[in-house]
């Protein structure tokens, strides 16, 4: 099931010696000690946001091995005849062979090596990206960390797939812990992995998983986040950030399948989420039904579009969550959303550049970034997350600028006076009050 203990029995010899780690290019910090990693990142962070937000410590991982949730394997037939299946070579569309990773789920790779093995005696033959023959293009598997549950799912350029009942009763035998196929057909000539259409073959279409206390599911197409104990990690800072006390409006954009306002939901008055993807829009509803959340709306759109409406409307909300792509947000939504008058925006991003960039913009939209948390979603590669706190200017009194920071306030080990974190309340330190009037947000 993936607990950190039977990760840790699966044994990992140090060094990693990755046989295609240059081809690959997804761990680019393979070569340093995971400490050395997190100083990196966290200097990263610093400096790409300096003069701009306090940075705070990372928050690395105990374990940081085989967290990816979310494997995916392309194949190819060597002249030979040979099936090989991995990943594509950096910046190419070549697949090369590799069978073990360093961060991706033991299990997934072990079954993908299984459907490898399976192939040639089902006649099932390999997509070819030139010629537009064959059939098998991809396989994407998604481990529940907490249910255990896996969802395997063939991505084929045809929907006709021969002996599918054989196939994966075959499959089935050898790894009983699958709980559900998904045959996914991408018949377009296109580099993206997963086409427009799902036929599910065996269980119900969808895994599910456990986040702070709530369920999830989780469709083929949905976006989950790949590395679940540090989003917990991430989530929970987001909420202490947000410091809701139950009687706030919070928007929720960007909300993919729901999982930030649907817990926020249990400490908000009422929570509106708003996100582009259909499926993942469908997913959040049933993920806010079985959650027993009623106080929450999803609406498909586009978060921009969507939060201008509302302001149009002269709709305001206390607490705004964004958790825009690596493209980070636009113009339109940020000018929106301030319109809206949040009290506070919690901010949470995977690529530094685009979070300095809007939180520039908010400055001049009179929004002004407190701290900033990096989070290490993806340990050994070179990707950061972050969650931000911003809150309007002249709003509290102590916000934090960027012509007003000492040095000694650029990291929570080394806290001057100002630098308030959750531990260390001053009277500076403006949350919220909650209704038993007990301090209960929290700013950094
Ligand atoms: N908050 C979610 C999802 C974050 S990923 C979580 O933590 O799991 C970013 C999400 O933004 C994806 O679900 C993507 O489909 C969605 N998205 C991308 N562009 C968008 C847009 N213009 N408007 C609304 N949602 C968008």
């Amino acid at each position: 099931m993936g607990s950190e203990t039977e990760e840790r029995q699966s044994g990992i010899a140090e060094p990693w010696h990755c046989p295609v780690s240059r081809k690959c290019g997804g761990c680019q910090y393979l070569g340093l000690s995971y400490s050395e990693q997190l100083e990196k990142k966290e200097r990263q962070v610093r400096e790409t946001l300096s003069g701009i937000v306090r940075t705070e410590k990372i928050t690395g991982m105990s374990f940081p091995y085989f967290y990816r949730n979310k494997v995916h394997a392309a194949f190819r037939r060597k002249k030979n005849g040979d099936i090989i299946s991995g990943i594509y070579a950096e910046g190419t569309h070549k697949v090369v062979q590799a069978d073990r990773c360093l961060i991706e789920n033991q299990n997934a790779d072990r079954i993908i090596q299984t459907i490898r093995s399976l192939l040639p005696s089902f006649r099932i033959t390999i997509y070819n990206e030139d010629s537009g023959y064959g059939l098998l293009r991809h396989i994407l598997i998604r481990t529940g960390r907490r249910t255990g549950q896996v969802l395997v799912v063939l991505v084929a350029s045809s929907p006709v797939f021969p002996s599918k009942k054989n196939f994966i009763g075959a499959l089935l035998k050898k790894h009983p812990e699958i709980t559900c196929v998904v045959l996914n057909v991408n018949d377009r000539k296109t580099s993206m992995v997963l086409g427009d259409r799902n036929i599910v073959l065996f269980g119900k279409g969808y895994i599910e998983d456990i986040l702070c206390g709530k369920i999830f599911r989780i469709s083929p197409s949905s976006f989950y986040q790949v590395n679940p104990v540090q989003t917990e990690v991430l989530y929970r800072k987001a909420m202490q950030l947000a410091g809701l006390t139950g009687n706030e409006t919070v928007f929720d954009a960007y909300s993919g399948i729901g999982t930030i306002g649907i817990i926020a939901a249990d400490q908000a008055r009422e929570v509106t989420c708003v996100e582009l993807n259909d499926h993942a829009v469908r997913d959040a509803e049933w993920n806010a039904r079985k959650n027993k959340a009623s106080n929450i709306r999803f609406y498909q759109d586009d978060a921009g579009r969507f939060l201008e409406k509302m302001a149009e409307q002269g709709k305001r909300t206390d607490v705004l969550f964004m958790d825009p792509p690596r493209s980070g947000s636009t113009e339109t939504f940020m000018h929106a959303a301030v319109r809206m008058h949040p009290d506070r925006i919690v901010y949470i991003s995977c690529n530094p550049e685009t979070l300095a960039r809007d939180i520039r913009y908010f400055h001049r939209l009179g929004y002004i970034a407190e701290c900033v948390y990096p989070v290490d979603m993806f340990p050994w590669t070179g990707s950061i997350e972050s969650v931000c706190l911003l809150t309007e200017h002249n709003q509290g009194t102590q916000n934090h600028n960027s012509q007003n920071q000492g040095p000694q306030n650029n990291n929570s080990q080394n806290q001057g006076p100002q630098n308030n974190n959750s531990q260390n309340q001053g009277p500076q330190n403006h949350g919220t009050q909650n209704r038993d009037n007990q301090y209960h947000g929290t700013k950094c």
